[in-house]
């Protein structure tokens, strides 16, 4: 299922992020955040629905993981092959737009296929194993620890990474994922409540779609919302201030 397109596409960059580093002659950005030995990787926006997919590396190994699969194959590809070492991949929830290039990266890596074991609608002969809340993928000395942030989709599973978090449609800049049912925001704000607002201020926050923000930014976003809540069984696309 699509899911929120309206974030803004184009390779702006981040105020709270890193400066972007274009890749000469690639039409998709490629910004990279370093933090000791962790190298993360922000390939996109791509595709019809501006979808970003991350690469993590631990740089003293040859050892790395990938976040989400989503179209355009040859940029991402491009990327997984200059990075080197992709060893996993994880999807954080199973909407189409985050493993349109399965096929493509499977074959390219041969690496096995992760999903939060709570996830819903995922054929099961396309995954190799599924993460429980609190489960490490592991990739040379890098430990990333899968968080359950149910909402967007119930399996939707962010990931804690260094100074970090990749949160799939399930935390924007500016805002939650969207949510297709009546209680599905109340749930996913839940889960930014429970278990993203409690990370440290300047963990950057590395969405499915849109630019990088912060904990501490989408926390002041999350108390302006309070001042002005969507009401009870609402969803659809939400914005912290409005
Ligand atoms: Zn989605």
């Amino acid at each position: 299922m699509p899911t929120s397109s309206r974030r803004p596409a184009g390779g702006a960059r981040p105020a709270d992020g890193p400066p972007p580093r274009l890749t000469a002659g690639a039409r998709v950005p490629i910004e990279a955040v370093e933090d000791g030995d962790i190298r993360i990787v922000k390939v996109g926006p791509m595709g019809p629905y501006g979808n970003n997919a991350y690469i993590v590396r631990d740089l003293s190994a040859r050892a790395g993981f990938l976040v989400d699969m989503p179209l355009e194959e040859r940029p991402l590809l491009e990327a997984i092959e200059a990075e080197g070492g992709v060893q996993t991949i994880v999807a954080t929830h199973w909407h189409a737009d985050h493993w349109m290039s399965y096929d493509a990266v499977r074959s390219a890596t041969r690496a096995p296929v992760l999903v939060g074991d709570r996830e819903v609608h995922v054929p099961e002969a396309r995954i190799d194993g599924r993460l429980r809340d609190g489960d490490e993928v592991r990739a040379g000395a890098i430990r990333a620890i899968a968080l359950h942030t149910p909402g967007h989709t119930p399996g939707s599973i962010s990931l804690r990474v260094g100074g970090a978090v990749i949160t799939g449609d399930t935390l924007f800049r500016g805002g939650p994922g969207k949510t297709f049912a009546a209680g599905d925001l109340e749930t996913l704000l839940a889960s930014i409540d429970a278990r993203l607002l409690p990370l440290p201020d300047a963990t950057v926050v590395m969405p499915g779609h849109g630019a990088t923000t912060t904990i501490g930014r989408a926390r002041a976003g999350r108390q302006e919302y309070r001042r002005h809540p969507r009401p009870p069984g609402f969803h659809g696309d939400v914005e912290w201030r409005r």
